[in-house]
């Protein structure tokens, strides 16, 4: 009892531990691939930095270089600077007043409508958004917005000439921004990917992913298109879907961990439990089969004394004695029989050993074996056996064993239906033995139980009646070696009546 306490403990232990490493891993699990997914976000924060800082210096590089080199003494020359320097789309210079200079305009737009739509889209609104009169000669400032839904980025300074301030003001050629140097720096590098969006988050540059990508960071630009933010996706992270996966895949190994350890265990249980089954029934066996096997020796000793002691009152009666004597001594020897064959049954070894002959000679053996036994029991035997039963392959000696058995039992539990009626009739293709009695029954529920080794019906456990459980174990096996069988028919309180079968023919 304390060793299985000590198991349970023990599986209570490993059980709880397994457990108790489940949830760690699952967490742990948890916590590095949300790690993971912020390093992730992390360097794409640093990279989306790194490309605004890398195009908003070209545009401003750009810009400081037009500003430094417009020359008022040579307004003409803007011309050349606007071509000169790419993303620049329009130069103006303007004066004090802010007014364009004569000369002081020049831009890329071709159409001649499209150029003086510009112009008065500047003098009517852009020259007031600009806030020129704040301007100073060393910081640039810039204007990014839209006029009739169209996007705009200007830079502005102010200059000093000839003792007065002049204005220049610088439109950046967005379409080229967008088509040239965003594909320079934004080029794509899968699973990494690139897209400007506008302040209503409307496309402006890069693949178009739609909702499918998973995880992104977006940095507004700081300094010049200051309304357009650079979204950096990382297509083929951990979308939630793949997170799902990845937790399925973790419950799923470490839920089959945990229900192999489960699963051990329980086997692990069963198997101690059984063994330790098999230990009582071995222990009881053995204690019933010693108190079995002291009865004909007592039986055996006390006769034999009386015998030996010549305290006989006539030579009929010392017959009878040592007719006693000699059956019970057969009686004992079926017994250890009995425990031998059921040994070599255990070990797998065949018991039975086939010759031809006759079944009801094996059963009158058995039976005039017990007449001494059923007559000390009261019991009234009723034999009847069909004609002519034909000869058949057997062991004699093994199915005496059973009838022997099989009458046994009906001395040992059903004495008090006085009558038992053994039959050998030829079914069929079978010779049918069955063995009647009119004792207690057996329960339904037990029927196939007590054919299994060890077994006694819960009726007789309290009992004071010997047995051992092998018995009708060893009745069965020995039928079935004979391509037979044996089953019971019987109900509490209406007798029991067994029938062992074997076929007349023996096939294969
Ligand atoms: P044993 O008789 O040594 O206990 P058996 O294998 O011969 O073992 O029988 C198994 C059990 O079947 C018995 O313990 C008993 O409970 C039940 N049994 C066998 N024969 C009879 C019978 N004729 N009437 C009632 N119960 C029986």
């Amino acid at each position: 009892m304390r060793r299985l306490t000590l198991l349970y403990i023990l599986i209570g232990t490993v059980l709880s531990a397994a457990v108790g490493l489940a949830i760690y891993s699952y967490v742990i699990s948890n916590k590095l691939s949300e790690r993971e997914r912020l390093v992730i976000l992390d360097t794409m924060r640093e990279l989306a930095a790194e490309k605004i800082v890398g195009i908003e210096s070209e545009i401003v590089k750009a810009d400081q270089a037009v500003f430094d080199a417009v020359d008022i003494d040579n307004i003409l020359e803007i011309e050349a600077l606007a071509k000169r320097h790419r993303p620049v789309k329009s130069i103006l210079v303007l004066d004090r007043n802010l007014k364009i200079l004569p000369s002081g305009f020049v831009t890329r737009r071709d159409k001649k409508k499209d150029i003086q739509r510009f112009q008065k889209l500047f003098e009517s609104k852009i020259i007031r958004d600009l806030s020129l009169s704040g301007a100073t000669s060393v910081e640039r400032s810039h204007l990014h917005t839209s006029y009739d839904g169209r996007p705009y980025l200007f830079s502005w300074a102010r200059k000093r000439a000839k003792g007065d301030n002049y204005y220049v003001v610088i439109e950046t050629d967005l379409p080229f921004l967008v088509g040239t140097m965003f594909s320079q720096f934004l080029a794509s590098q899968a699973p990494r990917f690139y897209q400007v969006v506008n302040e209503r988050s409307e496309h402006v540059y890069g693949p178009l992913l739609g909702k499918t990508s998973s995880r992104s960071v977006s940095l507004a630009f700081s300094e010049t298109v200051s309304k357009w933010r650079l979204r950096v996706v990382q297509k083929r992270a951990l979308s939630g879907a793949a997170k799902a996966q990845r937790q399925v895949v973790d419950f799923a190994l470490i839920g089959s961990a945990l229900g192999i350890i489960v699963v051990g265990l329980s086997v692990l249980l069963i198997a101690v439990r059984r063994e330790r089954r098999a230990n009582e029934l071995k222990s009881e066996f053995i204690s019933n089969v010693s108190h079995e096997l002291k009865t004909p020796l007592s039986i055996i000793s006390m006769f034999g004394e009386m015998l030996a002691t010549q305290r006989t009152k006539s030579a009929e009666q010392a017959t009878e004695y040592a007719e006693i004597i000699w059956k019970e001594s057969v009686r004992l020897s079926r017994l250890i029989d009995n425990v031998l064959d059921f040994a070599k049954l255990e070990r797998g070894v065949d018991a039975v050993e086939f010759a031809e002959g006759d079944f009801g000679g094996a059963v009158d053996r058995a039976v005039e074996l017990s007449r001494h036994r059923l007559s000390r029991a009261k019991m009234e035997l009723e034999v009847e056996f069909d004609e002519e039963l034909p000869m058949v392959e057997l062991d004699a000696n093994a199915l005496t064993l059973c009838v022997l058995n099989l009458i046994d039992n009906a001395i040992k539990y059903a004495a008090d239906g006085k009558l038992l009626r053994i039959e050998l009739r030829h079914v069929n293709s079978r010779l049918v033995l069955s063995v009647a009695d009119h004792g207690p029954g057996i329960a339904k529920d037990e029927h196939s139980a007590i054919f299994d080794r060890f077994y006694r019906a819960k009726a007789v456990r309290l009992k004071p009646i010997r047995g051992s459980g092998i018995g009708l174990a060893l009745v069965q096996h020995i039928a079935q070696a004979h391509k037979g069988d044996i089953s019971v028919e019987s109900e509490p309180g209406k007798g029991a009546t067994f029938r062992l079968w074997i076929p007349v023919a023996r096939r294969g």
